[in-house]
């Protein structure tokens, strides 16, 4: 272990901090692999279904932080609203007419392969045939019904944000976390580089409160809360739309 040289929240932390042989960057004890640079950091050689194991063990150590964990946001530093950018993404209505077609398309497309299923079923054709296409029909049916699925969600979603001010909701793939003001639809990010170890950091929910998460150690964590952030959008957008 090293020395300290951080703040009291991060002296706790050195404790189950170790650094990697090859590229020095710190990271949790629990993992034998660097999530850096991929270096091995074991006391000892490891023999390689110990490898093995170990890459597992990793694997899920790394999933089990997919989410905020509720002890690194307890210890996340505070950090000012100003480190969030905001980005017009589509005005409300197209958002929410786009939405609506795409239910339509799916639920049309389901309709269809539905009855292309039945029909064909009841055709009298060769049974490799029938048997094939039916199962083609089946598979389709399932990618249709769960898009249908992820887009009822997203307009619900939508709803739900159009609703309240400031409601914040992670609803696009490719997006960051997204609100309605006003009659449009905007993103909020952050150009923010960890303190820690300079890589990038995204933008996360977790009960009505921003987190800023380093996208290389997911224990590296700021706080923004629910009033500051308020306060700086409608500041933000307020001198946007003067
Ligand atoms: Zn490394
Ligand atoms: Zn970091």
């Amino acid at each position: 272990m090293h020395e300290i040289e951080y703040n009291n929240m991060r002296i706790k932390k050195v404790g189950v901090m170790k650094v990697c042989k090859k590229c020095q960057k710190e990271f949790n004890d629990n993992l034998t692999f660097c999530p850096f640079c991929g270096a091995e950091n074991a006391d000892k050689k490891l023999t390689y279904f110990e490898k093995k194991t170990a890459k597992e063990q990793d694997k899920e150590f790394i999933i089990s932080k997919a989410s905020i964990q509720d002890e690194d946001a307890k210890n996340a530093k505070e950090i000012s609203a100003d480190n969030l950018t905001v980005k017009l993404v589509t005005p409300l209505k197209k958002a929410k007419l786009l939405s609506i077609l795409k239910i339509a398309s799916s639920a049309i497309a389901l309709v269809m392969l539905l009855v292309i299923g039945f029909l064909v079923a009841n055709m009298d054709i060769n049974k490799n045939i029938k048997l094939f296409t039916i199962m083609g029909a089946f598979l389709l049916v399932a990618v249709c019904g769960s898009l249908l699925i992820s887009e009822i969600y997203v307009m619900l979603a939508i709803k739900k944000i159009e609703s309240e001010d400031f409601s914040l909701r992670k609803i696009y793939y490719m997006l960051g976390p997204v609100f309605c003001y006003g009659n449009n639809v905007y993103e909020i990010n952050t150009n923010m580089q960890c303190d820690d170890c300079n890589e990038k950091m995204h933008v996360e929910l977790k009960d009505d409160d921003v987190y800023l998460v380093c996208n290389k150690n997911r224990e590296h964590i700021c706080k923004i809360t629910k009033d500051n952030y308020i306060l700086y959008l409608k500041d933000k957008l307020s001198i946007n739309n003067n």
